[in-house]
């Protein structure tokens, strides 16, 4: 990021605007509408407001002889249309005083850029590509105008009036944050965006205790609850709207190593992030050591996410876990996530079920699969079953022999799908004969293996096989 940003306060003095041509007036227009004061050098004394409303016309200061020459003293940020000397020049006039500077159309001299921007009153949102696509940054502001609520800006407003106020009631930071999350999130949010202000303004006002509202006990201790979260198979995209919400309104996140970085970062920027996972090949802290992080979080108050990768229930020790909170008495709730199963087929198109080829599905573990009492595999040979196998990399040779000792055929095809939903995602297909060489064949996990006719219908084994049919061209034409 070589921009950041900022936002600033248009009340403290003018803004000096050099030029005359479009891009100036567009600036102009933008800086008035926003409720800037502007002193305008426009070349020739070209001073045109046509088309500005009265008020904002009134705060433009219109201003002779050179601008190079002018008197910089209050004003508080400077821009330049054009990139000839002048913008240069201004350019180098402000730097020596320490005044932000823009020169449109020209990043090497401009110290600061604008943003493309969402405006919804109090809600000001800024989009910027660092100078390198102002389409791109339009693009992403269509698709966060579509998205925010026309009234979020009534909504900021309701709050600011109300904040002193609140803040003299309830002390305690996080309880107070907590407040306004069910302030925004409870009816009283749902009302000011339906455009009932009146009324939502009377229910703020008739909360009685909003210590209480905010969720304190009446002991005056603040309850803390804990959100076990699916992180989903690594792309951020595949988070649920509900997950995305418990991140951001978490205090603290006890994660897993298969969570990816870009799916951490979308927690809320002051949550504490815990890595309570396998490191690098270390072993993890333990699940009862995991488990009494999470009570004690949620004891003291906070609201605890437990991020753990694909779905908390799919083998993801999610029921160990909800067991241990509900004995220890404390609050606690499930967001299911995409599991890399189901991750994995839909990229690499494998249907996990199919009219009369696949009527059933069984997720498995692998994790101990050497071990022959963990898995039966006899209940594993219907040739209509998909067997999708977690944690099957290390085991591959056994799942391969349990098997073809149950009746399974070697010719029955496999899929290893490694690292699904993730930029470095690969895949691997053949047939459960040679299933410890496709593993061979993957450069790394974590890995899915799928067993089952249905693999013929993926991407890669479509692809591999066109591959084979035209090398068999190629022999037959040499
Ligand atoms: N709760 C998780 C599973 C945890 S067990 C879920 O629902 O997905 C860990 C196993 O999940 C790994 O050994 C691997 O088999 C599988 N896995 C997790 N992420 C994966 C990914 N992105 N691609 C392929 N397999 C993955």
């Amino acid at each position: 990021m070589r921009f950041l940003p900022v936002f600033l306060d248009l009340q403290t003095g003018p803004v000096l605007l050099v030029g005359a041509g479009d891009m100036a007036r567009a600036k102009l227009r933008l800086l008035a509408a926003a409720g800037a004061s502007v002193r305008w050098f426009a070349a020739g004394g070209n001073h045109d407001v046509s088309g500005l409303e009265a008020a904002d016309a009134a705060r433009i200061e219109f201003a002779d002889g050179d601008p190079l020459a002018a008197d910089l003293s209050g004003v508080i940020a400077v821009l330049c249309a054009g990139a000839g000397e002048t913008g240069v020049a201004m350019a180098a006039r402000a730097k020596a005083v320490g005044l932000p500077v823009n020169v449109m159309d020209d990043l090497s001299h401009s110290t600061f850029i604008f943003p493309a921007i969402v405006d919804r009153g109090d809600v000001v949102v800024a989009v910027g590509t660092g100078g390198a696509s102002p389409v791109v940054a339009r693009r992403v502001r269509e698709r966060i105008e579509a998205m925010l609520p026309a009234r979020i800006g009534d909504l900021a407003g309701l709050i600011g009036r109300w904040r002193q106020q609140v803040h003299g009631r309830i002390p305690e930071v996080s309880l107070r944050r907590r407040f306004w999350e069910r302030v925004v999130d409870g009816p009283i949010g749902t009302l000011v965006l339906a455009g009932r202000a009146v009324e939502a303004e009377q229910a703020l006002q008739d909360i009685i205790d909003p210590g209480v509202f905010a969720g304190a006990q009446a002991t005056g201790e603040v309850e803390g609850r804990v959100t076990l979260v699916g992180a989903g198979p690594g792309d951020p995209d595949l988070l649920t709207i509900k997950a995305l919400r418990a991140l951001q309104d978490a205090d603290v996140v006890f994660y897993d190593e298969l969570v990816s970085p870009e799916i951490l970062d979308r927690a809320r920027r002051d949550a504490s992030r815990v890595p309570v996972g396998r490191r690098a090949g270390k072993p993890g802290i333990g699940q009862n050591a995991i488990n009494r992080l999470l009570i004690e979080a949620a004891k003291s108050g906070q609201c605890a996410v437990r991020l753990k990768g694909g779905d908390p229930f799919v083998f993801g020790r999610g029921g160990e876990e909800v067991e241990a909170l509900r004995e220890a008495g404390v609050a606690y709730s499930v967001v299911p996530g995409i599991t890399a199963g189901l991750g994995a087929a839909a990229q690499f198109e494998v249907p996990l079920t199919f009219r009369n080829e696949a009527l059933r599905i069984t997720f498995l573990t692998a994790h101990k699969a050497e071990d022959a009492e963990t898995v039966d595999w006899s209940t594993l040979t219907d040739q209509k079953m998909t067997v999708v196998v977690y944690m099957g990399m290390t085991a591959a040779p056994a799942v391969r022999a349990g098997l073809l000792a149950a009746g399974r055929s070697p010719q029955t095809p496999v899929g290893v799908f490694a690292r699904a939903t993730r930029p470095d995602a690969e895949a691997a297909v053949g047939t459960l004969d040679q299933l410890p060489a496709l593993i061979e064949r993957i450069d790394g996990g974590p890995a899915i293996l799928m067993i089952g006719e249905v693999v013929t219908h993926s991407a890669p084994w479509r692809h591999a096989n066109l591959a084979q049919l035209v090398s068999c061209f190629q022999v037959a034409a040499e």
